[in-house]
């Protein structure tokens, strides 16, 4: 303790003595500003920013922010806080009174605060907050008194009990609720239960009497569930709420959300305690969320939902079909409620000029919260909006071509794993057209998913976790379901609206989504549709994000086009403009290939001639292959070679056609030979039969090719130690392609590729194969050369660390991640399922090395193997082939160790790019630095 003190008070919140653990802000003023988000959270930042900075001074209720360290103390210290803070705290309070005219407690003149969590980074809907804390059965009075109206005071002082047992009493003490129903919930039934009762439709339906009522039988229940009474004292209710915040940060559906996206957990939130203003005043009064552009596709104008007469959450939760703020805003479901451009058309004007101004400040686009109290505008929010990919692209280039933001910056605005949603499966039109949709809502979450319908999170994550694919169908979703909806393909309610939870939260993650699906009844294990059809639990559907449709079955998904859609053209040529590293793609086809230069490869970085003989077409080469392989003497195998020969040529040549004289590293055989031997005993016969030997002697030779370890036996360059042959043939099939090619006026540029090597009399012992197989071709065919390279794998640690000799007799390397880490861990890819995930939860790994390159490590074995490689030969030619071609991460750290390319799946190309692009710019920043 006295350690962890002397190191704060060296810190920079060090003011005399005391430590500075309480910002205000309002009445044109603020401590802080939008640069210290890591001490006041993203919120609390913002919203000093928004108050106090002179180009905004926005209308900003008055109000104060307690640090992101309480909150780590507070939890660090078992519950208690920092002896300075209530003194902080109170004279913080006393200026907010001041500004507003008001006395927290004051049983004539009440103020009300809200107590609003705020992390760094914005975690919506993860943290609690709680409105209306200072109502209590005295201050109550004057709060009627004062506002003269009654039904306001009694819904404000309901939705405080409802909150506040919810979050204060009951989550933030980890009470598990019986049966899964929690506090919240069992309010909400009751008021359900009155408005049923009274037949009413919507919540602005009750009448005072009927809050007072609820209120008293709130009281009673929160009594009976919870075995505690609601606190009155005013300061009970503002510390209980402050303690909340803090420790919700230790929820399960905050720990979850942070898993989830890589947030640490030694961030904690901070509490923003603001003064309420009250969108529940009336019909001249309203709440609302905004986004300074459409976060759903980029399209450039304000955009927003609001609600009349509400609080805060009703917006999100989605309990009433918001309204559009102005014809921008219409879809489906709000097309015929009045925007707010014509209902309150000053406020509105002055909304709008707002947001042009947060644009401007900020540069970037805005997700805005306001509330409208009986025709005066208000600000409660303001950060960075969330965007789907598809959006994200527009706005970075938008802005760019708008002179708002520089190309680096627009650059690094697009995260590369948004663009997947750009590459996103659609529904293919044909089988839509002869469908009809069972359901229509809002599009939340672009692209297209099929998946079994299930009805809870746990059942999503159980049923994914058997591999199936499922579809979570909700009535609408709340923090408690983040896991479900992120192991589900596409997320499904009957609620809510563009920016409810689901939608918030889909369009994070790049999610395909459709909320408010009109008429959908979700019972406990199935659906109903608008028109009465029933979907069980189980059954497939097939949901568009993209329209807001949901089909009955499984519909074909097709693959969009993205040549012509200009705005990604455009930032791909950016990208391209900006890179340095070459982008090479993994294919064995030339259909692949194909895709992949469409998307922009730049070559083949890895070609494997294994591929023929799986799939499709595969069943004569597989046969001849099979036949090579049960040869027993060195004739028998060069017969089945020759008559190999001719399909590998033909694959290669296609291949090689397409790339039109780009370069292809292709492979030698790879995998261990007892991978091919066929089970079945017709496969086997037809074998027996080829050889002329019978079926004992074909079963016998195949089990002689039974190893222990296979990946780590007789594979890769082993084969053709043993087999010359086998490389002959293959080096043979490369060349004569190329040769070909080059004599019918076409280009062609292979590089041929030898696989797990770990010495360089490996690479020797092949080269001189090469050698003699590239006279030959030359002078069969007539040529006096032929372009080609002749190169190593370096998947093998051996290799990394003798790169030097390798690379005397190798003029390139292709670092084979997926074997390095393997080799280099010690792990064996195919079965870490066992082990990973342990290492993982426990922090003993931070990321699956198979998935992003061990930096530290293995990153250390490629770094030293450049440098050594390079130590002999300068010009040597580095790329990486392997899973780790298509991770950002793994593109940078390629790009800074020097490598020249990086070769990933045709579908990966467009994120390499993009990551090349932004490793130069991240370099470039640091060296300002
Ligand atoms: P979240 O981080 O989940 O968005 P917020 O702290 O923003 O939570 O609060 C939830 C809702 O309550 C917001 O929509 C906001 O508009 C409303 N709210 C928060 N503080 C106040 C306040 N002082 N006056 C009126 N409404 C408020
Ligand atoms: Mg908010
Ligand atoms: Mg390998």
């Amino acid at each position: 303790m006295a350690k962890k003190k002397a190191k704060k008070a060296s810190g920079p919140a060090k003011k005399g003595k005391s430590i500075k653990y309480v910002y205000s802000f309002g009445g044109g003023k603020a401590d802080g500003n939008e640069s210290m988000k890591n001490l006041l959270g993203g919120k609390g930042a913002n919203l000093a920013e928004m108050a106090g900075h002179k180009d905004l001074r926005l209308p900003v209720p008055p109000g104060f922010t307690i640090t992101t360290e309480v909150c780590i103390d507070y939890l660090a210290a078992k519950r208690t806080y920092p002896k300075q803070l209530k003194v902080q705290v109170d004279t913080a309070l006393a200026t907010v009174e001041k500004l507003m005219g008001k006395k927290f407690g004051d049983a004539s003149n009440p103020l009300l605060v809200s107590v609003r969590s705020g992390a760094r980074k914005s975690m919506p809907g993860m943290m609690d907050t709680v409105l209306n804390v200072g109502l209590n059965d005295v201050t109550i009075k004057g709060l009627i008194e004062k506002t003269k109206n009654e039904r306001f005071a009694w819904d404000s002082y309901r939705r405080l009990i409802m909150m506040y047992s919810d979050v204060v009493m009951e989550k933030a003490e980890g009470i598990e609720p019986k049966n899964g129903k929690g506090i919240r919930k069992t309010l909400d039934e009751r008021l359900g239960e009155v408005k049923k009762q009274k037949g009413y439709k919507l919540d602005t339906d009750l009448t005072v009497a009927d809050l007072k009522q609820l209120v008293a039988d709130f009281k009673a229940k929160v009594r009976e569930v919870l075995g505690k009474p609601f606190p009155e004292n005013p300061q009970d209710q503002l510390w209980g709420g402050i303690g909340a915040v803090f420790m919700s940060w230790n929820g399960k559906r905050a720990i979850d959300y942070r898993r989830i996206e890589k947030i640490p957990d030694e961030w904690g939130t901070a509490v923003n305690v603001q003064s309420m203003v009250f969108g529940n005043m009336g019909d001249d009064s309203a709440t609302g969320v905004a986004f300074t552009r459409n976060p759903g596709n980029g399209d450039p104008r304000f955009y927003g939902e609001y609600l009349v007469n509400a609080q805060g959450e009703d917006v999100v939760a989605g309990i009433r079909t918001p309204a559009p703020i102005n014809e921008a805003s219409k879809n489906d479901q709000s097309r015929d409620l009045p925007a707010l451009e014509k209902t309150m058309p000053k406020c509105y004007n002055q909304l709008f000029d707002i947001q042009k101004r947060l644009e401007k400040h900020y540069k970037d686009m805005q997700d805005i919260e306001f509330t409208i109290e009986q025709g005066t505008l208000y600000m409660l929010q303001c950060r960075i909006g969330k965007r789907n990919g598809t959006a994200a692209v527009k706005i970075a280039m938008d802005m760019f071509r708008e002179k708002l933001i520089d190309s680096d910056t627009a650059l690094s605005r697009v995260a590369p794993m948004q663009l997947v949603e750009l590459l996103l499966p659609m529904v293919d039109p044909k089988a839509e057209a002869a469908t009809k949709a069972i359901g229509k809502g809002l599009p939340a979450g672009p692209g297209a998913a099929k998946g079994r319908a299930v009805f809870t999170s746990e059942d999503a994550a159980a049923w994914a976790s058997r591999g199936e694919k499922v579809i979570l169908v909700r009535e609408e979703t709340s923090p408690e379901d983040v896991d479900g909806m992120h192991k589900a393909q596409a997320i499904l309610t009957s609620k809510g609206g563009m920016t409810s939870h689901a939608a918030l939260v889909a369009r994070g993650w790049g999610k395909c989504c459709v909320v408010g699906c009109e008429g959908l009844e979700v019972e406990a294990k199935e659906f109903k549709t608008k028109s009465g059809e029933v979907v069980h639990e189980g059954d497939w559907i097939t949901v568009n994000g993209t329209k807001g449709l949901v089909y009955r079955g499984e519909l074909n998904l097709v693959n969009p086009d993205l040549e012509h859609n200009a705005t990604y053209v455009e930032l791909i040529s950016l990208c391209n403009k900006t890179r340095k590293i070459n982008i090479r793609t993994n294919a064995d086809t030339p259909k692949d290939t194909a895709q992949a230069v469409k998307f922009g490869a730049e070559g083949i970085g890895l070609f494997r001639t294994e591929h023929m003989f799986y799939g499709e077409g595969s069943d004569k080469p597989l046969f001849l292959l099979r036949k090579m392989i049960m040869s027993k003497t060195p004739q028998e195998r060069r017969n089945a070679l020759s008559e190999l020969e001719p399909f590998v040529k033909r694959d290669i040549k296609a291949t090689m056609e397409v790339l039109n004289g780009l370069p292809v590293t292709i492979r030698l055989l790879d995998p261990p030979l007892h991978e091919f031997v066929p089970h079945s005993e017709d496969k086997l016969a037809a074998l027996a039969q080829e050889l002329g030997i019978n079926l004992a002697e074909v079963k016998k030779r195949g089990d002689s090719l039974k190893e222990n370890n296979p990946m780590l036996g007789h594979r890769g360059v082993r084969l053709g130690v043993t087999y010359p042959e086998v490389s002959e043939m293959q080096i043979r099939a490369i060349l004569e392609a190329a040769g070909e090619l080059i004599k019918e006026g076409k280009k062609a540029y292979p590089e041929i590729m030898i696989p797990v090597t770990g010495t360089v009399n490996e690479i020797i012992d092949q080269k001189k194969i090469v050698d003699k197989i590239y006279a030959e071709v030359c002078k069969s065919l007539g040529l006096s050369k032929i372009p080609y390279l002749y190169g190593t794998m370096i998947e093998i640690p051996r290799a990394a660390l003798t790169a030097n000799k390798m690379a005397e007799v190798a003029e390139f390397f292709s670092f084979g991640t997926n074997d390095l880490t393997q080799m280099g861990f010690g792990f064996s890819r195919d079965d870490i399922g066992s082990f990973l995930p342990d290492y993982l939860e426990k922090k003993i790994l931070k990321d699956d090395p198979f998935q992003t390159i061990d930096q530290e490590g293995i990153g250390e074995l490629i770094r030293f193997g450049i440098d050594r490689g390079r130590s002999t030969r300068a010009k040597l030619k580095i790329g990486i082939c392997g899973e780790h071609g298509g991770d950002p991460d793994s593109v940078k750290f390629c790009h800074r160790v020097g490598m020249n390319y990086v070769s990933c799946s045709p579908f990966r190309i467009p994120i390499a790019i993009l990551a090349a692009a932004q490793a130069v710019i991240e370099d470039k920043r640091a060296k300002k630095k």
